[in-house]
Order: structure tokens, then C-alpha cells, then sequence
């Protein structure tokens, strides 16, 4: 089976209005056509406009980088996934390490949050990895089982087809260190094992994985060419527009 190949930037909490647009502006201009989704995964307050400059663009995505787990409510400061259908979202990143980390998000909700996505009909790009002291205690795999299990494991066989998977080792992202080819790859064949267990051959095969920690324009080619590594998630270098094309054409 022929897998959606996907890179997707995640500018986290990066970029103003106008610099939004321009990088936007830059990465459509510089987008040649071919088979691979190019996600751009902006602040909430870039997705309305870059909704509208990406229309046209087929190869070209929105994303979220977050969204509440209820529709909506008494929750100030918040927004729900409705609200990021209604702006033309097609994706939402769900799960960050950062988003666990400095917003204590636990799986059960990251759970939450993923059904609030999927019933609005957007991709959730679930990222899961482990933290260094977890690799060095060589429990890499079962942290990432079980975070897998507990986040994706309630959904039924329709919903697990949308879904995207990012690997990205937590010691890799935004430290300059990247998993080497083989390290990401034999994490991506676990995912692709776990899911394969629980949901059958068919869906483990056209579930597309990607890594993320530290792709560059000189790494990428080499992560991106193994066999279990369907794209990135880009976070330093999708902030540059040559940067992140030349990501998008190493795959
Ligand atoms: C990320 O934010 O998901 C990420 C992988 O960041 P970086 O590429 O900067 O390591």
C-alpha cells in the first residue's frame, strides 16, 4: 500500500501577523507539485488568513498546534475544535512533548482532545516519544506502547485511518540532536507493530509516521529514506521557508 507521505511545520509560538504571512506567502511560492501534504501548523491567530492564502494550494494544509477537549463552554482563553473547523483547519497537533510538559497534558486527555478533533472530520497528528533518561533506561519502547495505547486504542477502525502519528523523541527536539536513521526507524516499526496488533495489517500499513527532533534540510533525506518514515515534523526548520522546502523535497 502506497502511504500519504506528510511534512508539517509546527511554528509553535513563533511568528507575528504579518511574518506569518509572509513565510506563508514564501513556501507557496516556492511549492513545487508533487504527492507529499505540506502542513503548516501556525498559532490559532494565523489560521483564518493563512486558510485563505493556502486555498487553491492542494498540496498545502493547515494545522493547529492544540484545542480544547469540549466544544464549548466557560473556558476563557480557549478554543475548541469547532471553532478551528470553522477557520479551515484540516489537522491538529495533539500531544506535543512541550504541551505535556509545560501544560502538564496527560494522555487520558490528549484522548479528549483527539475525539473533539476527530468529530469535527480534522486530522489529529497524535506525537509521542520518549524523554532521555527514558531511552538510556532502555524503556523507550514501552513508554511509546503505552502512550500509543492509552491515547489511540478507544478509537474504532474508521477514526484510526485518519489519524497521524509523529514520532519525536524528546531529547531531539529543538536540542540540535537527531535520532540517527536507525533509531527512528526501529521506533516507527514498533508504532506501526502496536497498531498492526491491535487494528490489523490493513490500517498499520497506510498509517503514515512521522519523525520529528532536530530535521534539517542535511539530515532529512536519510530519515526520511527509511522504510517506516512517512515525513517530518518540522519545528526550528519549518520557520524558514527555504529551510522547510528544501525538507519537503528531501522526501
Ligand atoms: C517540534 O516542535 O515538533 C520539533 C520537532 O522541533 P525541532 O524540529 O525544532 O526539533
Amino acid at each position: 500500500m502506497k502511504r500519504k507521505k506528510i511534512v508539517a511545520g509546527n511554528w509553535k509560538m513563533y511568528m507575528d501577523y504579518e511574518e506569518g504571512r509572509a513565510l506563508a506567502n514564501a513556501v507557496i511560492s516556492h511549492l513545487q507539485p508533487s504527492e507529499t501534504i505540506v502542513v503548516l501548523g501556525t498559532p490559532y491567530i494565523h489560521l483564518k488568513g493563512i486558510s485563505g492564502l493556502i486555498k487553491g494550494v492542494s498540496s498545502l494544509k493547515l494545522a493547529a498546534q492544540n484545542c480544547h477537549q469540549e466544544n464549548n463552554g466557560a473556558y476563557t482563553g480557549e478554543v475548541s475544535a469547532p471553532m478551528l473547523k470553522s477557520c479551515g483547519v484540516d489537522y491538529v497537533i495533539l500531544g506535543h512533548s512541550e504541551r505535556r510538559e509545560y501544560f502538564h497534558e496527560t494522555d487520558a486527555l490528549i484522548a479528549r482532545k483527539i475525539d473533539a478533533v476527530m468529530a469535527q472530520g480534522m486530522q489529529p497528528i497524535y506525537c509521542c516519544g520518549e524523554r532521555l533518561e527514558v531511552r538510556e533506561a532502555g524503556e523507550h519502547e514501552a513508554l511509546v506502547s503505552r502512550q500509543v495505547s492509552e491515547a489511540l486504542f478507544h478509537l474504532n477502525e474508521e477514526q484510526m485511518r485518519q489519524v497521524v502519528i509523529a514520532y519525536e523523541p524528546v531529547w531531539a527536539i529543538g536540542t540540535g540532536k537527531t535520532a540517527s536513521p536507525e533509531q527512528a526507524q526501529e521506533m516507527h516499526r514498533h508504532i506501526r507493530s502496536l497498531i498492526r496488533k491491535q487494528y490489523g495489517d490493513g490500517i498499520a500499513e497506510g498509517l503514515t509516521i512521522l519523525y520529528g527532533g532536530s530535521v534539517k534540510p542535511g539530515n532529512a533525506a536519510e530519515l526520511f529514506g527509511q522504510p517506516d518514515v512517512d515525513g517530518g515534523l518540522i519545528g526550528g526548520a519549518s520557520l524558514k521557508a527555504e529551510d522547510f522546502i528544501a525538507i519537503v523535497e528531501s522526501i
